[in-house]
């Protein structure tokens, strides 16, 4: 199709661009889990003003200098359409004087999705954004100072590493390493409860980079869970959880809208398993021992509505129908600043998602749990919170001593 080539060439241009234009920025900040260099987006300065691309989550995009005070930025995807329209864009500015910058962001291959926050001295505000008829550019106007501008609230490597240390602080818990990634960054997770327990709860994040509203309700919903764990609430010796919040964290490092550094959407590459992030997860769950098998599995994401993807009526069994009714069943408005629907979809064989592949390959209830992109962040905490303890209580109870659990179906 003449457009869609048309856009592709667009696209591919402004990668091009992006990855060999001269950096004017400082050289890249050290990340602690970073193990390969990172193209960084090409930024651009006038005598007052500099845009830089120079830390991670910053987006690889392409700063071009209208005028002294007035910018555009090129956003492109990590690779060409089709991809998932979820245009991510993270810059660093920095203006003297006084007066207000303009900056245009311009979208190669999809339409404004993100509201655009500026994070300065501390805190994050939101920015009023000007978007197009047409949603190909928004244009915003930047207080004189410095800040980042982005999508959503940054919520990087090292915030990952805190929650994980906090979690590997438990009680029977301890931080693994499920693999690398293909820039060689540690795939970590936590592992809590006797990992003889014959219940295995898995806790997947961030798949997809700019999902960041995901990464807050599982952020919440980790912390609820470890409060419950810490006061002896969640009996470890029956029920271990495995948690991996951050699936991809090359895309997270290089800014990318969608793809893993294969360029893969790794929330399609469940059954394949071409990645080493997905990989190693198949790998880990082929090693547990006789007697243990998951028996539920939720995967946090965002979309532009809170919502719950689960099984379809017709493939679920009375006990997972049972567990849905327990966790979400009337829940939908029930929760302060987080209405969500539940949406039942019935596994699209080789749709390679997470849901589909835990659900066909141990036949328990295998969640998406998508928080709206601009949910209201106090609502997505508490009721992540709330959500955690539901869980817990929902989820079916242990098989009596003697009685153990059935073999895996895989
Ligand atoms: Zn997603």
């Amino acid at each position: 199709m003449r457009l869609s080539s048309a856009l592709a060439q667009r696209v591919a241009l402004a990668l091009v661009i992006g990855g060999t234009g001269a950096c004017s920025g400082t050289p890249p900040l050290p990340s602690p889990l970073a193990a390969a260099p990172v193209e960084r987006g090409s930024g651009c300065a006038t005598s007052t003003v500099r845009i830089d691309f120079d830390f991670e989550e910053a987006s690889a995009s392409r700063c071009v200098i209208r005028g002294e005070r007035s910018f555009a930025i090129l956003i492109g995807p990590e690779h060409a359409p089709p991809i998932n329209p979820s245009p991510w864009y993270a810059f660093r500015y920095r203006a003297s004087g006084s007066a207000d910058i303009s900056v245009e962001l311009d979208y190669l291959g999809a339409a404004h999705r993100y509201a655009p926050k500026l994070t300065a001295g501390g805190t994050v505000a939101p920015l009023s954004a000007s978007v197009a008829a047409d949603g190909m550019s928004a244009t915003l106007s930047l207080p004189a100072g410095e800040g980042i501008v982005s999508g959503q609230e940054l919520f990087g490597n090292d915030r990952y590493d805190a929650l994980l240390d906090r979690l590997a602080a438990l009680p029977a818990a301890e931080r693994r390493t499920l693999g690398a990634s293909l820039d060689g960054r540690l795939l970590s997770a936590v592992h809590i409860g006797d990992t003889k327990a014959p219940r295995l709860v898995v806790l997947i994040g961030r798949a997809h980079p700019p999902e960041i509203t995901g990464a807050l309700a599982m952020d919440a919903f980790l912390r609820a869970l470890a409060d419950e764990i810490a006061a002896g609430r969640v009996d470890t010796a029956a029920t271990q959880f495995l948690i991996l919040p951050l699936l991809n964290p090359d895309g997270v490092a290089r800014g990318h809208w969608r793809a893993n550094r294969g360029g893969v959407d790794l929330n399609r590459d469940w059954g394949n398993f071409s990645q080493p992030e997905t990989r190693a997860v198949k790998n880990w769950l082929d090693r547990l021992p006789a007697g243990v098998r998951p028996v539920a599995m939720v995967d946090f994401h965002s979309t532009q509505h809170s919502l719950f993807y689960v099984q379809g009526a017709d493939e679920t069994t009375p006990a997972e129908e049972a567990f849905l009714a327990a966790w979400l069943g009337g829940k939908e408005k029930a929760l302060p600043g987080y209405p969500f629907t539940i949406e039942r979809r019935n596994a699209n064989p080789g749709s390679g998602t997470s849901k589909n592949w835990f659900h066909a390959t141990y036949g328990i209830p295998a969640y998406t749990y998508e928080a709206g992109d601009e949910a209201d962040r106090a609502g997505i905490d508490a009721a992540a919170g709330k959500l955690a303890r539901a869980f817990l209580s929902a989820l079916p109870r242990p098989a009596r001593v003697g009685g153990p659990a059935s073999a895996t179906g895989n």
